[in-house]
C-alpha cells in the first residue's frame, strides 16, 4: 500500500483547480536534471491522458542525454522561445512548479510566472520553499519530486491514466535523484511506486542503461582527465576539490551534462566527507557544485558563500568572478569547516 502522504485538503484543492482548468503550464528549475524533467513530463503525460492541454516549459534547454524521454521534444525552452513561453504562461489557467523552492531557480522565467494570474501548485522536495502558491506540496524528506507527483496522482484517483510513457518519466526522476536507488533510497514508498511503474510496462533495465551506462566520448575523456589531473584531495580537511576552466572544457569539446556526477566521485574515497566542483562557465561566472556524506551540510555552505542552496548532501551555487578567485574563496572556507566536519562525523 502506498501511504496517503499529501493532506486530503491539498489533494481536494488540486482536484478542484484541475477540474476547472483547460490550459496547464508546467515549469521546472533551470539546467533541468532527471528529476526536474522526469517529474514534469510524468505530470504532462498524465494531464494529456485526462484531456487537458498542457505544456512543459523549462527555463533553458535540457541536456541532450535526457532528450530520449518520451515527450522531451515537446518541451518549450524559455531561453530560446521567450515569446512562446510568455504566451503559454499568460494563457495558462493553472501552473505547476516542479522540483524547485524559489522562483530564482527558474531564472528569467520567474517574471513570466509572476506576471500570470493563474493559481500555482508547487510540488517539491527542497528545504524552505519560498514560492507564494495556492497549494504548496513540499516534502524535503522525499528523495524526488517524481515520487511526489506519483503520490499525488494516486491520491487524486488518477493512477489508471498513468501511461507507460508517464511512468517511464517518473521512473527516471526517482532513479536519478537516488543514484539508481543507491542513496536517499531507504523509503519503502519508493519501491511500492517502482513496482507499480514496472507493472505499467516500463523497462527499468533499459532506462538504467540509457541513464547510467551511456557516455559520450567527450564525457569519458573529461571525467578521466578531471580525476587524474584536477582532483585535489585534502585528507586533513576531509575534503576534495575539482576545478575545470573554460579552456579545459573546450579542449574536450564539453557539452552540457558531460560532468554530471563528477562531484560525487571523490566521496567514494574513505575519509572524504565533502566534495566541491568549480566549473568556469564564463570568464566571470563559476558554477559551484557540492556533495557530502552523513550530517555535514553542503547546503549551508552553498547558501552562506555562493548564494545557492539544495539539499543537505547535494547543493549548488554560483560565484561571480574568475575561477582562481572562486578557488581562493573555497580554499579559505575549507579550514573553517574542520570543526563542523568533525562534529558531523562524531554523530
Ligand atoms: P547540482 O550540483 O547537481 O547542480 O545541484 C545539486 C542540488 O543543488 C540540486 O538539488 C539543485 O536543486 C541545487 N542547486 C544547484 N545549483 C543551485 C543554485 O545555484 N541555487 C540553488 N538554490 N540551488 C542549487
Ligand atoms: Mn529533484
Amino acid at each position: 500500500m502506498l501511504q496517503d502522504l499529501i493532506p486530503k485538503k491539498q489533494v481536494a484543492r488540486v482536484l478542484e483547480l484541475l477540474m476547472r482548468s483547460k490550459k496547464v503550464a508546467i515549469v521546472c528549475h533551470m539546467t533541468p536534471d532527471g528529476d526536474a524533467l522526469g517529474s514534469s513530463l510524468c505530470l504532462w503525460h498524465l494531464l494529456r491522458a485526462v484531456g487537458k492541454t498542457a505544456t512543459v516549459v523549462t527555463p533553458d534547454c535540457a541536456p541532450s542525454n535526457l532528450m530520449f524521454l518520451p515527450g522531451a521534444d515537446s518541451v518549450v525552452a524559455a531561453s530560446c522561445h521567450q515569446e512562446r513561453a510568455r504566451y503559454l504562461f499568460n494563457g495558462a489557467d493553472l501552473i505547476f512548479c516542479l522540483d524547485f523552492n524559489d522562483l530564482k531557480r527558474i531564472d528569467r522565467a520567474a517574471a513570466l510566472v509572476g506576471g500570470s494570474n493563474a493559481p500555482i501548485v508547487v510540488i517539491d522536495h527542497h528545504l524552505n520553499p519560498s514560492i507564494d502558491a495556492e497549494v504548496l506540496i513540499s516534502h524535503p524528506e522525499k528523495s524526488s519530486t517524481s515520487a511526489l507527483v506519483y503520490h499525488l496522482i494516486c491520491q487524486l484517483g488518477l493512477e489508471e491514466y498513468v501511461t507507460r510513457e508517464s511512468a517511464e518519466c517518473c521512473c527516471m526522476g526517482m532513479m536519478t535523484d537516488t543514484g539508481n536507488f543507491s542513496y536517499n533510497s531507504n523509503d519503502p514508498d519508493l519501491y511500492v511506486i517502482l513496482s507499480r511503474i514496472v507493472a505499467k510496462g516500463v523497462d527499468k533495465d533499459a532506462l538504467y542503461a540509457k541513464l547510467f551506462n551511456t557516455n559520450s566520448l567527450s564525457r569519458l575523456r573529461i571525467m578521466g582527465y578531471s580525476q587524474y589531473a584536477k582532483m585535489e584531495v585534502m585528507p586533513d580537511h576531509h575534503c576534495a576539490v575539482i576545478t575545470l576552466s573554460r579552456e579545459e572544457l573546450d579542449m574536450f569539446g564539453y557539452r552540457k551534462g558531460d560532468t554530471e556526477s563528477l562531484v560525487n566521485v571523490p566521496l567514494s574515497i574513505p575519509g572524504v566527507v565533502y566534495s566541491i566542483y568549480l566549473r568556469e562557465d564564463a570568464a566571470d561566472y563559476v558554477k559551484v557544485s557540492m556533495r557530502s556524506k552523513g550530517d555535514f551540510s553542503v547546503k549551508s555552505l552553498c547558501e552562506t558563500y555562493f548564494g545557492g542552496g539544495g539539499h543537505l548532501n547535494a547543493a549548488g551555487g554560483e560565484f561571480a568572478g574568475s575561477l582562481s578567485d572562486a578557488l581562493d574563496t573555497v580554499l579559505r572556507i575549507i579550514p573553517q569547516c574542520d570543526g563542523l566536519v568533525a562534529q558531523a562525523s562524531d554523530k
